[in-house]
């Protein structure tokens, strides 16, 4: 976008992440300023009045970009949605779409890691390979779309261990290491998780249509 004088605006663009949750929003920023793109980066909490969208999607990509398109439509500028979850080899994919509900309550942490340790108790260690993915999805109120994904390979303990992170952190442990998700500081989560990694390709799509 240009000044009707033709030179840059003064005020960076502001860009919108459809969460309410201030730790995605941290994480992002911290991405965003790594690759020196000046933007104005908010939560979908600026926006009060905005009703969350239904996930009627049936991949993370359609999710994210659901929850992306609505927010541009309504507010008039860019905006970035990201869905994620478990998706577990033995189980096809499962939980996938569906790991913040796989207990039946939404957003049940401890119910929903219960009932995959459940399901998986006869599986050998060789076959409990998983994955958590994430798809972050950035729209324009012109309509111009993208999608990017990340993912964060591992295995699947038979007992949770470690306190931080949440939803399934705690029995995913990563590939090449020997501490589960909860057990890692948030930084070294960061660092190799799916949510990095989608955020982290996002920064050229960004610096591309908005920079
Ligand atoms: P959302 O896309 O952030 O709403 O996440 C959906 C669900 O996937 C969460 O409720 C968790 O159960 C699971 N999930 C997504 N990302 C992670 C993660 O980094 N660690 C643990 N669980 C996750």
């Amino acid at each position: 976008m240009q000044s009707p004088t033709g030179g840059h605006p003064a005020t960076p663009r502001r860009l919108i992440l459809a969460t309410r949750n201030a730790g995605k929003l941290t994480e992002l920023r911290a991405i965003l300023d790594a690759a020196g793109l000046a933007v104005e980066l908010v939560g979908a909490d600026a926006y009060p009045d905005i009703p969350d969208v239904k996930e009627t999607g049936v991949t993370f990509a359609e999710n994210a970009l659901l929850k992306a398109r609505a927010l541009a439509e309504a507010t008039g500028h860019p905006a970035v949605a990201d869905d994620s979850g478990l998706c577990v080899d033995v189980l096809g994919g499962a939980p996938g779409i569906f790991s913040a509900r796989w207990a039946g309550s939404h957003g049940n942490d401890r119910a929903n890691l219960e009932l995959l340790l459940a399901q998986l108790s006869d599986i050998s260690d060789e076959h409990r390979t998983a994955h958590f993915a994430c798809a972050a999805a950035l729209a324009l109120p012109d309509g111009t779309e993208r999608v990017v994904e990340g993912r964060l390979e591992g295995t699947l303990r038979r007992a949770p261990a470690g306190t931080g992170g949440f939803g399934y952190d705690p029995i995913l442990q990563p590939a090449g290491e020997s501490r589960t998700c909860a057990e890692l500081s948030p930084e070294e989560k960061n660092a190799i998780s799916h949510r990095g990694k989608a955020f982290r390709a996002l920064a050229p799509v960004l610096e591309e249509l908005l920079g």
